[in-house]
């Protein structure tokens, strides 16, 4: 493969100048470069205004604030009903909390009293006073209280969007294409911002792993994220060049900028086009070991970039996905008709659909776990759906329906030890009857996996397998689990180390366990798609490598410029290093003698 190389212009340091160009840096997570305008969507209360207003102006301010309480009261119960349709009136009841603070007389007096006092509107006024009062709760050492100021942080917010007039959603609609620059985004912004008209995205907050970042690789809309703050220091409109394979945001690029990133394009469309004739070959080492290589895909539509990227059907379907971008639900039925097609477009190829995974950074408009300390090691997954067979229960049966028609396999996420997995096995087989009681088909030998991303069930594995047919190694959770990295905190990015020792020995410990048990083990964090680390993985005897579609051209190159037997070997000597970066500069040294060209 012969790469041309590119001088970089010299570095340019951020200057006040408006004209002049300026820099930002953050971590690239999802390659390209984006050219556009700017459109900066600000977090909520940062657009907070402050006026005075007249005594005369008062009665019309309580009007105005009265009105938002009544529209807020009115927007609570409509998802009241909403949820207890869907999930019944006992998580509907969390929603009596949020309605008692619209109705709490002293917040309300005391609105009213600085109102007359400071004589300034009273969005500003209620934001301090909503503030203030959930600030002191929450300071108090008793969770019944610190939930009452969590409660009182979400109604505030819907408060004061009413009495902004704005929309409960807040994503910029402006007509023409732009680069979205955001404080941060969630999963369910991303999965309802408009796709066509968003060239890039640039965040103050964000890492590798958040579920951000992985739509956006999905998306193939290039990202950068940890830019600090960033929505502090652009304005909408401006001029911005984004280089998601470094990370960078350039407001106002020079000629010569433009330029170099001219070069950058033609170079990757060069290797993408060297690239894409491995399309239809298959990912096979150099000793003739053959690695399935799959892709991971967030929404059905994706689907489309599976073969496109020559990838052997999808390792990772995060249904999810589905819950985010809407207010209710999808039933049985929808989810049937939505996994049919997936399976039969990726047919003869698997199609391994992990059932729902909510909580951490995923909300879903219909399921209220947002209010948790610790998301991440809270009500999340199949925690969640242990807890509420009613929504768990249409999901199994629309897999197990789907299963008659495609190569389906399901994983469960998040799984932490034999109990859980044996009662998600009992809930799945209380499915299956149901649905051959009805006459209704399924495959019944569906192979069934265990998703591995915490420590514990690493540990455990050799429990674990006797029970399933597969694990997939989640290593996004168990890397921030194992060293106690979150993963979405860009504060301690640099500290989530793949590398890490922990986090091979706990590989290796289910590589062992499969293989004893005689099943087949995969890995589809994004650690599958890093290749600098590929000669690890082969060296720890993964089956399957599954990674965002854009990803598998370069990782079946990887793979097939390597053989087994010295990944194998590198893996014996790195089990004995103590350091991530030293097991990462032997892995590297290997990767650049085999496709030095590929790592850029
Ligand atoms: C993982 O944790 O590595 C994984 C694949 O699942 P998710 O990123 O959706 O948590
Ligand atoms: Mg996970």
């Amino acid at each position: 493969m012969s790469l041309a190389k590119i001088d970089k212009p010299a570095t340019l340091l951020p200057m006040t100048d408006e004209s002049a160009e300026t820099r930002f840096h953050g971590v690239g997570v999802s390659p390209g470069i984006a050219r556009g305008n700017i459109q900066v969507m600000r977090d909520e209360f940062e657009e907070i205004e402050r006026y005075r207003i007249e005594p005369s102006q008062i009665p019309a301010e309580i009007a105005r604030f009265e009105s938002a309480l009544v529209q807020t009261r009115i927007q609570i119960l409509e998802m009241q009903q909403k949820i207890a349709e869907a999930i019944g009136t006992k998580d509907a009841g969390i929603f009596d909390a949020h309605l008692l603070v619209v109705e709490d007389r002293t917040l309300i007096d005391e609105v009213l009293r600085k109102l007359e006092c400071d004589q300034v509107n009273v969005e500003a006024i209620f934001h301090d006073v909503a503030a203030k009062y959930a600030e002191t709760l929450g300071q108090i050492d008793d969770p019944y209280l610190r939930e009452r100021a969590l409660d009182i942080q979400d109604v505030m917010r819907r408060v004061v969007r009413n009495l902004q007039g704005k929309a409960p959603k807040i994503m910029p609609q402006p007509g023409e294409a732009h680069i979205l620059v955001a404080h941060n985004l969630t999963p369910s912004d991303a999965a309802s911002m408009d796709r066509d008209r968003v060239l890039g995205i640039a965040t103050d907050l964000g890492s590798r792993t958040s579920h951000t970042a992985i739509m956006a690789r999905s998306l193939t809309i290039p990202a950068a994220v940890g830019l600090h703050d960033v929505t502090e220091k652009v304005e909408s409109g401006a001029m911005a060049l984004l280089d998601g394979y470094t990370g960078l945001l350039i407001v106002n690029p020079l000629p010569e900028t433009l330029t170099y990133y001219g070069k950058v394009e033609v170079r990757q469309s060069e290797v993408s086009k060297e690239l894409a004739v491995l399309r239809d070959r298959s990912a096979t080492t150099r000793d003739g070991d053959h690695v399935v290589l799959s892709a991971n895909i967030e929404l059905p539509d994706d689907v489309t970039s599976v073969s496109a990227n020559g990838a052997e059907g999808i390792g990772l379907y995060r249904t999810e996905f589905l819950y985010l971008d809407r207010d209710s639900l999808p039933g049985e039925e929808e989810q049937y008709q939505t996994y049919r097609r997936v399976a039969e477009s990726v047919r003869p190829h698997p199609l391994i659909i992990r059932t729902f995974d909510l909580g951490g950074d995923k909300i879903a408009g219909g399921i209220d776990v947002s209010d948790e300390l610790n998301p991440f090691l809270g009500w999340r997954a199949i925690r969640f759906c242990l807890e509420h067979l009613e929504v768990f229960k249409p999901q199994l049966r629309a897999i197990l329906r789907a299963s008659e028609l495609g190569n389906v396999k399901l994983m469960f996420p998040m799984i932490s030890g034999k109990a859980e997995l044996s009662r998600a096995l009992e809930v799945l087989d209380e499915c299956k009857t149901e649905l051959a009681s009805a006459g209704i088909p399924f495959n019944a030998e569906m192979q069934i996996g265990a998703m591995i991303e915490i420590p514990s069930a690493a540990i455990c594995s050799e429990s674990l397998a006797p029970q399933v047919d597969f694990f997939s190694i989640g290593t996004n959770d168990l890397i921030q689990y194992a060293i106690a990295v979150d993963r979405v905190n860009e504060r301690i990015a640099h500290l989530y180390e793949p590398s890490h020792p922990a986090v091979l020995r706990l590989i290796k410990m289910v590589a062992d366990a499969a293989r004893k048990h005689q099943i087949w083990f995969g890995v589809c964090g994004e650690m599958a798609g890093d290749i600098e680390l590929t000669p690890l993985l082969l060296g720890l005897g993964v089956d399957e490598l599954s990674v965002s579609p854009a990803l598998v051209p370069r990782v079946k190159s990887a793979i097939r410029n390597v053989s087994r037997e010295e990944c194998e070997e590198l893996v014996e000597e790195v089990l004995f290093l103590d350091t991530p970066a030293a097991i990462l500069e032997r892995s590297l040294h290997l990767a650049r003698e085999r496709y030095g060209e590929l790592l850029g």
